[in-house]
């Protein structure tokens, strides 16, 4: 690894800003996660910079700068700048640490005048490291505690005795699993104990910041690994015990995995496909209430799950709801687990029945809901990830959802059409609808008020006989297209 920042450019918004603090005298330096992610050629989520100044010395050096928080951050807005992210450029003075009696702030923040004690307040080594800057480029690097090293060894571990780093605060718990799961990196031996005999302290940390580190693990690459290690270090076990109690729990032979690792598998496709979040979540919990629902059927000597997916949707909506995710993810996320046992015998199933499936998961959902259901298939360790039956069950979806074709599109109704003709009802007025239609949907331009009022009053004048034949062909044509319309949406799905 060399010195250089090859691959991730530093932008010119945050070269700019500590080039006007050195400028003004002061040390300036690039520091934490994004160091981090410039020395592994990844591109940094934030931009942090430190510096010696303290906020008074900062907010004059800059045209635009408001006071962020508590700790001296001092925001300097960038107005110009065409990256939304690079609108604000926060700036923090060097900081000391001292006491954390309630585990996770610290009792007092005080500014200090050097980096040494900025680097020393960090949470592990690879986010431990600062660097000046010249011309855009890395020019020192500071690394005190063997950061550089770690990176290149791919280790996280905490920045000096990880048993006071946890104890000070406990959110680095959960943080050391989702940088090592982000990053593909392996945790440091006595920062795994120190995780391991600490883990009681998880409760005290806000359920919104564990939700927020956790939400990481899960949109990260590897999220398999990353449940693991959380399960392996004992956390998974304060924070989601329900998702634990399916290990061991063996099924039946069409499922080579028991609970536990099928529904690893089945979250880890929805990775591998790049799926959002609820999808994500949907396959990590769909089986959740499997353990609790199963029972030893004597007759098939088979297990059943009767009823898992309802237990299983409200247990979801507990344990999404004590981890403070917002509302609209838990409605879709348990409508989606209530839901995904839909019955997908094609050879049987009915147009009706695919409706009924739509109205209760919701047209809004529909698609998800079929996302899910390959990733539980390949969770399942199923080789096809969209067999016949999940093409056709598809296909069934888009022809129930299509907007059938009918004299309704048109704009002239019966009403009109009588208004306009002076015609008082009967089987005419059937007809020249019909005809109207079939001319929009030769031409589809021709569906306008003006036009249709005026080609209605023209058709009404053939004789009754002459437009019942032309009514009927239209009819017949209609029905045609319906038809092709529906072999249309089989092709797309490659069934019959
Ligand atoms: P990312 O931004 O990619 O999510 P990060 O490591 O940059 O990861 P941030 O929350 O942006 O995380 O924090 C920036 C830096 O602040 C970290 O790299 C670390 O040096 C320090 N830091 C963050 N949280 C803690 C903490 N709980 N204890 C000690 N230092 C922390
Ligand atoms: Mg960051």
């Amino acid at each position: 690894m060399e010195k250089t920042t090859k691959n991730t450019a530093i932008p010119t918004e945050i070269t700019s800003v500590i080039e006007a603090l050195e400028k003004g005298g002061y040390e300036a330096y690039l520091i934490g996660g994004c160091v981090r992610d410039l020395l592994l050629g990844r591109t940094p989520r934030d931009w942090d910079v430190t510096t010696n100044a303290t906020p008074e010395e900062i907010i004059p050096l800059f045209p635009k700068t408001f006071y962020e928080n508590d700790f001296g951050t001092v925001g300097v807005v960038n107005e110009e700048t065409g990256d939304e992210r690079l609108r604000v450029v926060e700036v923090t003075p060097y900081r000391l640490e001292t006491g954390y009696s309630d585990f996770r702030h610290p009792d007092e923040v005080k500014f200090s005048t050097k980096l040494e004690d900025d680097l020393k307040r960090r949470d592990f080594t690879i986010n431990a490291i600062a660097v000046s800057l010249s011309n855009g480029a890395i020019k020192d690097i500071v690394d005190l505690y063997g950061g550089f090293k770690d990176i290149k060894d791919k280790i996280v571990r905490t920045v000096l005795n990880p048993n006071d780093r946890f104890t000070e605060d406990a959110l680095r718990i959960i943080r050391a699993i989702r940088l090592a799961t982000e990053l593909g990196f392996t945790i440091n031996n006595d920062t795994e104990m120190a995780i391991q005999s600490h883990t009681k302290l998880l409760p005290k940390i806000s359920a919104e910041r564990i939700r927020d580190e956790f939400i990481k693990v899960i949109m990260s690459k590897e999220p398999k690994r990353g449940i693991e290690l959380l399960e392996k270090t004992g956390i998974l076990q304060v924070i989601i015990p329900e998702l634990v109690s399916g290990k061991g729990v063996e099924q039946n032979q069409a499922h080579a995995y028991d609970v536990w690792e099928h529904l690893l598998r089945t979250l880890q496709h929805a990775a591998n496909k790049e799926w959002p979040l609820d999808i994500r979540l949907s396959a990590l919990f769909h089986d959740i209430s499997k353990p609790e629902t199963r029972r030893f059927s004597h007759e098939t000597k088979q297990y059943t799950f009767y009823g898992h997916e309802v237990v299983g949707s409200r247990v979801t909506k507990k344990v999404l709801g004590r981890l403070k995710f917002p509302t609209k993810t838990v409605e879709k996320v348990t409508k989606l687990i209530r839901w995904h046992m839909f019955f997908s015998d094609t050879e049987t199933i009915s147009l009706s029945a695919v409706r009924r499936m739509i109205n209760n998961v919701g047209v809004e959902n529909i698609w998800d809901l079929m996302n899910v259901r390959i990733c539980d298939r390949i969770g399942t360790g199923r080789p096809k990830e969209n067999p016949y039956r999940l093409r056709k069950y598809k296909a069934m979806i888009e022809e129930a959802m299509r907007d059938p074709i009918s004299v309704k599109m048109l704009k002239i109704d019966g009403k009109r059409l009588m208004e306009v003709t002076h015609e008082t009802p009967g089987p005419k007025i059937g007809y020249v609808l019909s005809a109207l239609l079939e001319e929009v949907l030769e031409n589809p331009k021709l569906n306008t008020n003006e036009y249709l009022d005026k080609r209605g009053a023209e058709l009404i004048k053939l004789p009754e006989s002459d437009l019942k034949k032309l009514g009927e062909e239209a009819k017949e044509k209609k029905d045609g297209k319906e038809e092709e319309n529906i072999e249309e949406i089989r092709k797309k799905y490659h069934v019959s």
